[in-house]
């Protein structure tokens, strides 16, 4: 059937609506007249409830060729919402629906291209990034170790005490920032299991309100007591939970909301949102959010790695994660997941 669908010539959607109604109309009406002239009694009838029968039959093979490509776009479109940028729809049927169907495959073939250079860079990035990271840590220890002997030396009461703990809180900062890097590059592969999404959120947010920023922020959580058990890595959501409300919270200096709200979507998704009454982020910084090094906080609080993580980390979930911000007001960022992986991801 799909064969000869491509093979009709393509003509506009409208046409062929005006077309097939006075076509069915014609045919019914010259049937039943045709049935009313030739025959009587009860074949009337049967003539009748044949002419209806094929006027259906034309409107069912009609509505099907303008609807064929419209279900195959709406087939398309559930499997790019689950990340498949690899699916394409034939570009037949009426000629709005080809035109459509084609521009729908340019889009895909872009974004497909675009992910697959942006998966280059990134990985390009992460190995620099885990190169220098081991070569800093080497140093590091060793300075750190160097003033643990001289602490010793120099008794509880030296003068150079204070310049000892100096060196030793900014190499341990330094030690920080390199184990940042190592966590971004260091992508290991996620280990699936039956995770309960809300459970995990609120554990996350009682060990993380314990910090002092956390102080001025009140926390809202709004958790759908629905939401099924999904099969994704704990551990590493954890990381994208405490990231995504650390930076909610840096947004917020002087206190401010912290909505967390949880939802089951059709399609077989979850979507965790985050959202902050905080300082905003600028339109212009919007696309630049999720790029490792990023940061607009003063140096030695912000390695910008910090949505890296959370980024790749979804996107080995088979998620997505979306952003909406205006300045002055606030920012929600709101990641999907599959309730249910890929087999391949699980058998792993
Ligand atoms: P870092 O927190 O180390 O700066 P991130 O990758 O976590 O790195 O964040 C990058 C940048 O994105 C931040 O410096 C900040 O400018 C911006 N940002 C992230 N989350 C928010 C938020 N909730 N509100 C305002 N700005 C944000
Ligand atoms: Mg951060």
């Amino acid at each position: 059937m799909r064969r000869l669908w491509a093979r009709l010539p393509s003509v506009s959607l409208q046409a062929i609506l005006v077309i097939s109604f006075v076509l069915v109309a014609a045919i019914a009406l010259g049937l039943g007249l045709l049935a009313a002239m030739l025959v009587s009694g009860p074949l009337r009838l049967v003539v009748a409830l044949a002419a209806i029968l094929i006027a259906a039959l034309l409107a069912v093979l009609v509505s099907r060729y303008l609807t064929g490509s419209i279900q195959a776009l709406i087939q398309a479109s559930r499997q790019v919402a689950h990340g498949d940028l690899t699916v394409r729809v034939p570009g037949h049927g009426p000629r709005e629906l080809a035109t459509l169907s084609q521009a729908f495959n340019a889009t895909l073939e872009t974004l497909g291209a675009d992910q697959r250079a942006q998966a280059e860079r990134l990985a390009s990035l992460e190995q620099l990034a885990a190169g220098v990271a081991h070569e800093i840590n080497n140093p590091l220890a060793t300075i750190l170790l160097y003033v643990d002997i001289l602490r010793q030396e120099y008794g509880q009461k030296d003068r150079n005490l204070a310049d000892l703990e100096m060196i030793s809180s900014e190499a341990r900062r330094c030690k920080r920032i390199a184990d940042a890097l190592l966590d971004f590059s260091r992508r290991k592969p996620i280990s699936p299991q039956p995770t309960d999404l809300n459970a995990l959120l609120q554990n996350v947010v009682q060990v993380e309100q314990r910090h002092e920023k956390y102080a001025p922020v009140n926390i809202v959580t709004d958790l759908d007591p629905t939401l099924p058990l999904i099969q994704a890595d704990p551990a590493q959501l954890r990381q994208v939970l405490i990231n995504l409300l650390n930076n909610a919270v840096e947004a917020m200096p002087h206190g401010g909301r912290l909505s967390l709200r949880t939802r089951q979507q059709p399609a077989g998704l979850v979507t965790v949102e985050v959202a902050d009454s905080g300082v905003g982020i600028p339109p212009e910084n919007l696309n630049r959010l999720f790029r490792p090094f990023f940061t607009t906080k003063p140096p030695g609080q912000g390695t910008g790695l910090g949505l890296a993580i959370v980024s790749s980390i979804v996107r080995q979930h088979h998620g997505q994660i979306s952003v909406q911000s205006q300045v002055g007001q606030g920012t929600t960022f709101t990641f999907s997941l599959p309730i249910q992986l890929p087999e391949e991801i699980v058998a792993q």
